[in-house]
């Protein structure tokens, strides 16, 4: 078989084992950042789909009233928000609205994250290290402070922060991106061990080369050719792929995990 038709293959498997669904989230609810679009998107349909009632949230009104729209046409269980990570007033209408509209909750996932550049380490601008750290690392940390209130009210708490591989390897044009998403790590550490006593579960995924708009200088550009030779797999990624993890996570599948990161690169090595 050639190389492009294990690679179809592959594809045609992914796809196909999305249509198998359970229902192992039903009467739990979840809020998913950064969700309009992308693995926040894919993440949202798919607890929906499992059987969440699912917050969904971006900076943009016409972003959240879109993804409303299209998964509200699909029958899922939706509400949306207008929420920027990096704004306190946003982050607490987050809350609010979700306790508001479906009483409670029990699942966090906290996947915004931003390269605004693309430049070599030592040529990052304090501005941009700011604006990286301020949303991948600050916003996540207040994010998961701000939902304990509501999370201590829940029967099976659960975070989930989406961190990267990028957290375990250096891309030399991603620098800064690279320690904030090393540093999600860390957070995921001492969030589990602060709150595994509270029956508060935390964990983490870092997704390989996913095709978003965030990696779409990687996927559809001559770098991808050699990104994707440097993948097991043979493929870059889809937000199912990585939508199915969070799934698992979430429930009550995973229930004696926590502190833990799943690696979801097609094969890339993130440890020895
Ligand atoms: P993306 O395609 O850039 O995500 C876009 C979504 O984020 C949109 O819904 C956008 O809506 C929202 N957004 C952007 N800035 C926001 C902010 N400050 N506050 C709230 N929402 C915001 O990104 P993605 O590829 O799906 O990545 C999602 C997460 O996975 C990130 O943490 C990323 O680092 C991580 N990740 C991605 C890959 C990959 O290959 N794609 C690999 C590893 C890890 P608005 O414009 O309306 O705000």
């Amino acid at each position: 078989m050639s190389r492009s038709s294990i690679s179809k293959t592959m594809q045609q498997v992914a796809r196909s084992s999305s249509t198998i669904k359970c229902k192992r989230l039903e009467g739990k609810v979840a809020i998913v950042t950064a969700s309009t679009e992308g693995i926040g998107f894919g993440i949202a349909k798919r607890l929906a789909e499992e059987g969440a009632k699912v917050m969904i949230s971006s900076r943009k009104e016409t972003n959240v009233k879109r993804a409303v729209e299209q998964l509200k046409s699909e029958g899922l269980n939706i509400c949306g928000t207008i929420c920027h990570v990096g704004k306190s007033e946003d982050r607490k209408n987050l809350f609010e609205k979700t306790k508001q509209e479906f009483g409670g909750l029990d699942i966090l996932v906290s996947n915004a994250g931003i390269n605004p550049v693309l430049t070599t380490f030592f040529e990052t601008s304090e501005k941009v290290w700011d604006q990286i750290f301020n949303i991948n690392v600050k916003s996540a940390f207040l994010l998961i402070q701000e939902s304990l209130p509501l999370l201590r009210e829940s029967k099976s708490p659960s975070i989930i922060i989406i961190s990267s591989i990028a957290g375990y390897m250096s891309f030399p044009l991603l620098g800064a991106y690279c320690v904030s998403k090393t540093a999600l790590l860390g957070l995921n550490q001492i969030a589990a061990a602060t709150l595994a006593p509270e029956g508060i579960r935390v964990n983490c995924i870092a997704p390989g080369v996913i095709k978003t708009k965030l990696s779409q200088i990687v996927h559809e550009s001559e770098l991808g050719d050699k990104m994707l030779s440097q993948i097991p797999m043979q493929r870059f990624g889809e937000t199912d792929d990585i939508a199915k993890v969070a799934a698992f996570l979430a429930s009550d599948d995973a229930s004696y995990i926590t502190g833990e990161t799943i690696v979801a690169t097609g094969g890339i090595r993130s440890r020895l």
